[in-house]
């Protein structure tokens, strides 16, 4: 038996702490005994069925995890080495990692680097993977710290926060966009220069702004992605990966078709391998794990859905590791 985060909808939607049986597991793919999971956005709203995250039930919770194959169906991956599971339709469509035992396809999983601790992999978890995509995106794109500054928006969140962490790393100046006016000092601690209020970008503006940013890393969406597009200097470009303001994009052409603006959309549940073990050798280079340990909370799997709740309404700052064995 293991303990999981089993949603059902059984007439009503009910998430709870379940014990389950390792025969219900699906079959295939590569079995985990997991270690550490997290909380992502899409996690939260899994549980607290605030979005259509979940495609069938019941469900296994949780796009993340980290862990130690026990069995594998595939030549990729042998028994005892640790590894990190991203998406891939994990907690979606199939079962996912908030469970101390997870069995997932190997195309969502890469090796745990070496030098990078299991917790340290959750308090990134999808959320500072997808962060890693986006900057990975701007630097492709040309971008390095003498072409200006980048913006990045819903900072204290946990795409936010590791973006912020990663861009100041390699030497970008980075401003940095919250809802939050108490985050200042927090921000500044994770490496931003200079903060900006939500509010400044959060209703209709003009097409066309003021030249301000080289490049924007943007988890919000809406009227905050049209903003900031409408801000990028010439030739800039903005890597789009969220929707924590809203799905829709109230934009104009403009930026793009009078300053050359390119708006990258980035996708990290269905990355190819090598995208993904590149995003996280990165990531093992790049991230200062005290600075990181300062921006997660451990809990454990009972705790979730009170976590879910408050990362719904917008009241936590940075990331949720769960150790599924406390
Ligand atoms: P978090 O909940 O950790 O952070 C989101 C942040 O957005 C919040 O901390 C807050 O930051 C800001 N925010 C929250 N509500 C609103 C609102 N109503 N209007 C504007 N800003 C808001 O989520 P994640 O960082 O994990 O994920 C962010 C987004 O990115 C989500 O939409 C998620 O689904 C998406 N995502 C997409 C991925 C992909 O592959 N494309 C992968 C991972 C995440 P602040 O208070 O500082 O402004």
């Amino acid at each position: 038996m293991f303990k999981a985060v089993y949603l059902t909808r059984d007439g009503r939607f009910e998430a709870r702490l379940a014990d389950l049986d390792e025969a219900m597991l699906p079959a295939g793919g590569v079995s985990l005994r997991v270690e550490y999971s997290t909380l992502n956005y899409k996690d939260a709203l899994a549980l607290t069925d605030s979005g259509p995250v979940v495609r069938q039930f019941p469900m296994v919770a949780g796009v993340d995890a980290v862990g130690t194959v026990l069995e594998s169906d595939s030549l990729d991956f042998a028994p005892g080495e640790k590894v990190i599971l991203n998406g891939w339709g994990c907690g979606e469509a199939s079962w996912g990692g908030l469970a101390q035992r997870a069995r997932v396809p190997a195309e969502g999983l890469v090796r745990l680097p070496s030098g990078m601790g299991a917790r340290d992999a959750m308090a990134l978890g999808t959320a500072g993977y997808t962060a890693m995509l986006c900057v990975l995106a701007l630097k492709k794109h040309g971008l390095t710290p003498d072409t200006g500054p980048v913006l990045v928006t819903g900072a204290t969140g946990g795409v936010g926060s590791v973006a912020v962490m990663l861009l100041a790393k390699l030497g970008f100046d980075v401003v940095a966009v919250t809802g939050k006016p108490d985050a200042v000092a927090y921000l500044r601690t994770l490496g931003a220069i200079e903060v900006i209020e939500r509010v400044d970008l959060s209703t209709a503006g003009k097409p066309l702004q003021k030249e301000r940013w080289a490049g924007v890393v943007d988890s919000v969406g809406s009227h905050v992605l049209a903003n900031a597009c409408a801000q990028v200097r010439r030739d800039g470009a903005v890597a789009a990966c969220g929707l924590a303001g809203g799905m829709d994009f109230p934009a104009t052409v403009a930026p793009f078709i009078l300053r050359g603006v390119t708006l990258y959309g980035i996708d990290s549940v269905y990355a190819p391998r090598a995208q993904r073990q590149e995003a996280w050798d990165l990531l093992t280079g790049l991230i200062d794990p005290a600075l990181l340990a300062s921006t997660s909370t451990k809990i454990g799997l009972a705790d979730t859905f009170a976590a879910a709740a408050d990362i719904i309404a917008g009241r936590h700052r940075g990331r949720f590791v769960v150790d599924v064995n406390r």
